[in-house]
């Protein structure tokens, strides 16, 4: 399991995309989901992610998952299981101060954000982690959230069209309803 997670954060930058990929996929299913009931399909989701995610990160299941943030280097894996590193006792050539054979597992989290697109995600401070969560499935927690702000964020489009609908008809680009495309231009 050691190897894995030093070949998660060699390849941080393909975990990611990966990531990425698997964090839309669980954000469409969300009405599935939804319909089947999220209680019925946490244990089935949070077995696959658990064997996965253990293969690939050597994973706690703590249920708030970080890796984005922590360059695929997962911090449950911390002697002292810090959620913001490293401490200060880090030895010569980046190795625990708790456990002397292993590389500072935030030493390794701070390399492996340099190969990540978002990488600088790793210098937002995290929150502790909530224990109650333990065990229970990230991603669908994930796509619960993520889909959820998104019905937000059309909810106050669909009130803002509401809200003018002469300045609608007259020009329809300036409270848009249809659901926007991907965005590939910057806003900036
Ligand atoms: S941060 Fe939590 S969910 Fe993510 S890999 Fe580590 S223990 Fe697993
Ligand atoms: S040296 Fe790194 S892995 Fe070890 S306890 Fe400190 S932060 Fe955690």
């Amino acid at each position: 399991m050691y190897r894995a997670r030093l070949f998660a954060v060699r390849h941080a930058g393909v975990f990611e995309r990966i990531y990425q990929v698997v964090e839309r996929l669980m954000i469409v299913l969300d009405p599935v989901f939804s319909r089947i009931g999220y209680s019925r399909v946490e244990r089935p989701v949070a077995a696959v992610e658990k064997v996965v995610k253990t293969v690939l990160f050597d994973c706690k299941m703590c249920g708030q998952c970080v890796l984005s943030s922590t360059g695929m280097s997962c911090p449950m894996n911390c002697p002292k299981e810090l959620r913001n590193g490293p401490c200060g006792g880090v030895r010569p050539g980046g190795f625990c101060e708790v456990k002397p054979d292993m590389r500072c597992v935030w030493c390794e989290a701070w390399d492996g954000a340099t190969r990540m697109k978002n990488g600088h995600q790793i210098n937002e401070v995290l929150p502790p982690v909530d224990r109650s969560l333990q065990g229970s499935s990230s991603w669908l927690r994930v796509a619960r959230e993520k889909a959820e702000a998104q019905r937000d964020a059309d909810a106050a489009r669909k009130a803002l069209a509401q809200a003018f609908p002469e300045a609608r008809t007259l020009e329809p680009a300036t409270t848009p309803l249809a659901e926007e495309p991907e965005r590939r231009i910057s806003p900036n």
